[in-house]
């Protein structure tokens, strides 16, 4: 009985919190109350990769690490040097008093999108062309794999935002601005998490498998797509009764699912930030909803709750724990955070009761996620990591997300499917063989970036292995009129789109094509018939006097890493298949419009996309 009241492991015992066959909730009591205080605030917070220290996780015990942005090991690090590094932190919590695991968190939003060679899958925006729930649940499982192979546990997906307008730069986060879409591909829960089996208690968190599964984190709840202008992190303004319909319905579905845990959003409701919303983490997501996993703050969240950022640290812990944050991602500021929590509770500004809530939850999923009884990367799963399995599975995603808005210049001839074997055609364009555009933010960096970041196949390279033996493809980036003059192409592929932006860096008021892609579309079209391919994060402005001269217009998205799903519609051997998930409005000053709108005219409907059968009606 002694243990009880010290917290010590007497010499001998096996503590009942060890014994992988218990009961996990019997494992959280026994475990919680073997803990100190100070032990219990280590838990409630996640710190970065780069300041992790053996004293931050031996003596202090932070309960998680994450690579923010997905911050690398390394320049170039390999799966198995991330196995290593984070086998390396787990060994360092294992060696703190009460042998409690870190979780490790990273930003796998489409797929394992920081680690070098994996899958890329294509960004939500095309997932939410594609309609496909089963298509997304399979990417969560693929996704699941190429994860736990690198040893963590715990991927901070889906984004279930439902973005409102398209000038938000997470729009392309966002599987569309109808709820009812977002709902239905809340799958990716499933595919990450696994399957609850029938009965599985309501809200409780679920995990089916140590070696398959990861923990998912449907975020940012809640309301972060309905921002005012769509501003990054901005004030969603709207009555209860519109967040619920709108924006809270996609957590219910992931709820049910037994997802383990919710982010909160950077966003305010009517004013309020959703950090400091003790009646929408704590009333309604936990009481109402159900919730029983953990909620995650996001990264320096709560610095954002006082002015000049995180000025009044004290003030902003208290604000946030008390409204319901049970983890804290504060990257930089561990040991601040964990005096000014102690010195909080110990003060009686945050009850004792909300910090054994909080640690209760968090140590409950990670009993749940296997960390415990399986804390350590397993060598023999890392060859799944981009393997062709996969690779096919991302090839169906591009296919079956593409769009055809455009096919076809008059009433009766449709323009694609290309033939094969034409004798010489032009591809140009500035993200006709760019890997990194194609994949777009969260890949290899939290911004993206330009060029051979990762492994794949570009549109380029797809078109040069499809296009037949016969065909001479030409590639300039920039052609002249004279080059497309003289060549004599049968037809051209322009490529063109948005460079790689994430968060706020993507907020624009300008939704033109960038690069003067249109010039490029423009120069090309009045010389040869050309089929455009646009590569974006959300629709793009497209001028009357630019989509009338194109043969054939394509929504590609931001595809990933395999441009052959590409081809794969373009020459025939697959129909177009995608619907539109967003409004594509005509220019921004029609913005914010939404299928259900009085006077909706928009250049294209949400549910347009058209068959290589069908011809356009503009
Ligand atoms: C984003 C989250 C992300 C977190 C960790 C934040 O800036 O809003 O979506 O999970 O960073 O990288």
């Amino acid at each position: 009985p002694l243990c009880l009241f010290t917290g010590s492991i007497m010499a001998g015992e096996v503590p009942l919190y060890k014994d992988a066959s218990a009961p996990v909730e019997a494992r959280v009591r026994d475990l919680l109350g073997r803990m100190t205080l100070r032990e219990k605030a280590g838990q409630m917070a996640q710190i970065e990769r780069t300041v992790v220290s053996s004293r931050a996780l031996t003596e202090l015990g932070a309960g998680s690490i994450l690579s923010s942005g997905g911050s690398a090991p390394h320049d170039r690090a390999s799966p198995s040097d991330w196995a290593s590094m984070v086998d390396d932190a787990q060994r360092l919590a294992l060696s703190s008093r009460l042998a409690i695991p870190i979780l490790y968190g990273i930003d796998a939003v489409h797929g394992h999108n920081n680690v070098l060679a994996a899958t890329v899958f294509p960004h939500n925006v095309g997932l939410g062309a594609s309609r496909d729930t089963e298509l997304v649940r399979k990417i969560g499982e693929a996704t699941a794999l190429e994860v736990r192979a690198t040893g963590i546990h715990w991927a901070f997906a889906p984004c279930v935002a439902v973005c409102r307008d398209p000038r938000w730069g997470r729009c392309y986060e966002s599987y569309s601005e109808d709820p009812e879409i977002v709902s239905s591909l809340t799958t990716l829960v499933t595919g990450l998490q696994g399957q609850p089996p029938a009965g599985h208690p309501h809200g409780y968190p679920f995990l089916r498998s140590v070696r398959e599964n990861v923990l998912a984190c449907a975020k940012h709840f809640v309301g972060d797509g309905g921002t005012h202008k769509g501003i990054n992190e901005g004030n969603t303004i709207c009555s209860l009764e519109d967040l619920e319909r709108i924006h809270m319905k996609p957590y219910i579905d992931c709820i049910t699912q037994g997802v383990a845990t919710v982010m909160a959003s950077y966003s305010q409701w009517n004013g309020q930030p959703l950090h400091a919303s003790r009646y929408l983490l704590t009333d309604v997501l936990k009481s109402k909803l159900g919730f029983q996993g953990f909620v995650v703050s996001d990264l320096e969240g709560i610095d954002r709750l006082s002015e000049p950022r995180g000025s009044d640290y004290r003030y902003c812990i208290a604000l946030a724990v008390n409204a319901g944050i049970d983890m804290v991602m504060i990257p930089f500021r561990f040991e601040k955070f964990l005096e000014d929590l102690l010195f909080l509770v110990e003060s009686g500004e945050i009850p004792v009761s909300r910090i054994d809530d909080a640690v209760e939850r968090i140590l409950r999923v990670k009993f749940i996620s296997g960390v415990f009884d399986q804390p350590f990367s397993d060598p023999s799963l890392l060859d799944v990591i981009g393997c062709k399995k996969h690779r096919q599975l991302a090839r169906e995603a591009v296919r079956k997300s593409l769009v055809l808005l455009k096919n076809g210049k008059n009433q009766n001839e449709p323009f694609l499917p290309l033939a094969k074997n034409a004798r010489r055609i032009l591809v140009a364009g500035t993200h006709a063989d760019n890997i990194g555009y194609q994949c777009g933010g969260w890949t290899m960096s939290w911004n993206g970036d330009s060029g051979k970041i990762t492994r794949g196949t570009t549109i380029l390279e797809a078109i040069q292995e499809s296009a037949g033996v016969e065909t001479e493809v030409v590639y300039e980036e920039s052609p002249t009129e004279a080059t497309i003059e003289t060549r004599e192409f049968s037809y051209a592929v322009v490529v063109v789109g948005e460079v790689p932006y994430a968060e706020g860096s993507g907020d624009r008021t300008d939704l033109s094509i960038p690069l003067n892609g249109s010039d490029l579309i423009t120069r090309v079209a009045c010389e040869v018939p050309t089929i455009v391919i646009v590569i974006s994060g959300r629709p793009l402005v497209i001028e009357p006097q630019v989509l009338e001269k194109v043969d054939a217009l394509v929504a590609a998205w931001l595809p990933g890493s395999e441009g052959m799903g590409i081809t794969d519609c373009l020459f025939g051997d697959h129909d177009f298949v995608g619907k539109l998930p967003f409004t594509w409005s005509r220019s921004v000053d029609q913005l914010p419009v939404h299928v259900g709108d009085d006077n909706y005219d928009p250049l294209f409907h949400v549910g347009y996309g058209l068959k290589c059968s069908e011809l356009t009606v503009i």
